[in-house]
């Protein structure tokens, strides 16, 4: 935000014309001032290049509270108005983008360059240079590694994404993708084996969760494989923010179980559309073949109703040759007489 701001402001620019919405925000959080700072000189530099208007956006600082970067909670922070459960923002007449989306739309339009690279911070103890680097899409993570000074890549644990809803990597091998935000290197001891203990309902996961669910239930029907009972407590709507894992007592890693959940169902729900379309297939397949059979029937009733037609009117013929030859018998017969 505070390199690429007139990028930002002036791909947001364009997308407020396509959609033309009543109000336009930029939100940030309030602990990057400097940010705030470059972006509200980069909306008064472009005002006096004649480029937008004084209302055209807005810039907000929110409070920083984690995850107040989630789509839902800020569109609840900025507007007041709450995304339904399992629905998305256009619901509530909001489309809410990334500040790393308007600076890619400038790109693509006004410069006519590609989504090919993206903003990484790479962070954490065991970095030197801790910095946000501008990488190319499929550059391995070694790469970045070696950049800031990591030695030995097998000596610490990489995590791709924050500290709370990152993922870790297995290897220094794997290629930075479009949703790789940060990387984070921590020594391999900071990872602390722990003992899972059961789940005793104390449901300090429910009120840490931001988006009002039933961690403790997920777990439940997470672990029951229950997909049904996943989707009526609204799996899909966890953003894996971590929070429940965080304060859960027990120490049971629900965002894995929830992440592990959320693949199983996917993969359910997948073979649950391949056998409704395999058991529609086999319905058309015995609707044709029963049609078939029916055609086949009717042109055999046919054909034999046509044969008949025949023999009834070859023998209504001879029958009545028969009798146009006995009455011409007897005619012949009665003129000899
Ligand atoms: S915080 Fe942990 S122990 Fe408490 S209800 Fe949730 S899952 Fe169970
Ligand atoms: S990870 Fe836990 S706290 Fe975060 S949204 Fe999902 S269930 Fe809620």
């Amino acid at each position: 935000m505070r390199e690429r701001s007139k990028a930002i402001i002036r791909g947001l620019l364009l997308l407020r014309r396509l959609v033309d919405p009543s109000e336009c925000i930029i939100a940030l959080e309030d602990n990057k001032p400097e940010a705030e700072k470059q972006l509200r000189q980069a909306l008064e530099e472009l005002l006096l290049e004649g480029i937008g208007s004084v209302n055209a956006v807005r810039i907000v600082a929110v409070p920083t509270l984690f995850p107040a970067g989630g789509e839902k909670q800020l569109i609840k922070v900025l507007t007041g108005t709450e995304v339904p459960q399992g629905g998305l923002p256009y619901q509530v007449g909001v489309v809410c983008l990334n500040v790393g989306t308007t600076a890619a739309v400038y790109d693509a339009i006004y410069q006519g360059i590609p989504l090919i690279s993206r903003w990484v911070s790479i962070t954490g103890s065991e970095v030197k240079h801790a910095a946000n680097y501008e990488v190319l899409i499929g550059t391995p993570v070694q790469h970045m590694l070696d950049v800031v000074g990591v030695k030995n890549p097998d000596d610490v644990r990489l995590i791709m994404g924050g500290p709370m809803m990152g993922q870790a990597l297995p290897n220094a091998q794997v290629p930075v993708v479009k949703a790789t935000n940060c990387i984070l290197v921590e020594p391999k001891a900071s990872q602390v084996p722990t003992t899972v203990m059961p789940c005793i309902r104390c449901g300090s996961c429910a009120n840490a969760c931001p988006m009002n669910l039933l961690p403790q239930q997920l777990y439940w029907h997470a672990r029951g494989k229950a997909f049904d009972k996943l989707e009526h407590h609204n799996l899909g709507d966890c953003i894996e923010c971590g929070c429940c894992a965080l304060v859960c007592p027990s120490k049971i890693p629900l965002v894995q179980y929830f992440r592990y959940a959320k693949n199983e169902k996917k993969e359910h729900d997948t073979k649950v559309i391949f056998a409704d379309q395999s058991r529609l297939r086999m319905q058309v397949r015995d609707e044709r073949l029963a049609q078939r059979a029916r055609e086949l029937e009717e042109r055999k009733a046919k054909r034999k109703a046509d044969r008949l037609k025949k023999k009834l009117a070859k023998e209504a013929a001879a029958a009545s040759a028969k009798t146009a030859a006995e009455k011409q018998d007897k005619i012949n017969n009665e003129v000899s007489v």
